[in-house]
């Protein structure tokens, strides 16, 4: 295919499909670079033409090297993941990006972009959620020690509240995971290593659905902890309790 671009308000050419790609790879021929071919109506801009002609590639599916393909988050054609950017688990191609870019300083994610938080940095929100717990629960004990001790009254109070201690402390962490969760999306621990859980959508999750998580984290503790370990294997990071939830841990 013969080609021709404007050059100082020229018509050049006519040139090969090759020359064609040294120049672009030269300079010489830009975006807003009007070129033609035989087969156009009319001249275009060399960086229209590619968004209308050059994107549509085979899908991945049909590929079969190793050159890995990836769609488009913004404008949906199948591109090399080396040709693209990559946000979170999405692409985007060279055409899109400075688009992208811009919706990404304006604030404006795409719903599909999310920063899925880790194994690692939820074990250790996890960890941290366990000492601030336990240290309030021994906090709490320790007060009630102290009631008991300083006389006869005390003793009785500490002799009546003990057996429901273990109950107590119990309904503590569900009301912290709950309202925690419910309300910022994190728990202390989840704030402090800047992860939030939010539901597949990026949306906020609801004291009800906060609720249900908590008692679903307790399937993801049996079995040696499967459950939280699966969230290190999974594309999107998710826990036994992400999946029967429908959530996810992201970084904010
Ligand atoms: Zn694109």
């Amino acid at each position: 295919m013969k080609w021709y671009h404007a050059a100082d308000g020229q018509a050049v050419g006519p040139v090969g499909e090759e020359d064609i790609q040294s120049l672009v790879k030269a300079k010489k021929i830009k975006a807003e670079t009007l070129v033609w071919h035989s087969g156009m109506s009319d001249w275009q801009a060399y960086g229209d033409l590619k968004k209308d002609n050059f994107h549509i590639r085979p899908k991945a599916t049909d590929i079969t090297d190793t050159d890995a393909e990836s769609l488009c988050s913004e404008c949906g054609n199948s591109f090399s993941q080396e040709e693209m950017i990559r946000y979170g688990n999405s692409y985007v191609c060279a055409d899109c990006k400075p688009a992208f870019v811009q919706k990404l300083k304006e604030g404006i994610l795409p719903e599909d972009i999310l920063k899925y938080a880790g194994f690692r940095i939820r074990s250790c929100a996890k960890f941290l959620d366990g000492f601030i717990i336990t240290g309030g629960t021994v906090l709490l004990a320790a007060v009630f020690g102290i009631i008991s001790s300083s006389g006869s009254g005390g003793s009785y109070v500490f002799q009546k509240i003990l057996p429901y201690m273990q109950p107590v402390s119990m309904v503590i962490v569900i009301i912290y995971e709950t309202w925690f969760v419910g309300r910022f999306g994190a728990t202390p621990g989840k704030m402090i290593c800047r992860i939030k859980v939010v539901t597949a959508d990026g949306g906020r999750v609801s004291y009800l659905r906060a609720f249900g998580r908590y008692f679903a984290t307790f399937l993801s503790g049996i079995i040696l902890c499967i459950g939280y370990i699966m969230a290190a294997f999974d594309g999107q990071k998710r826990a036994l309790h992400d999946r029967i939830c429908s959530t996810r841990v992201i970084r904010k």
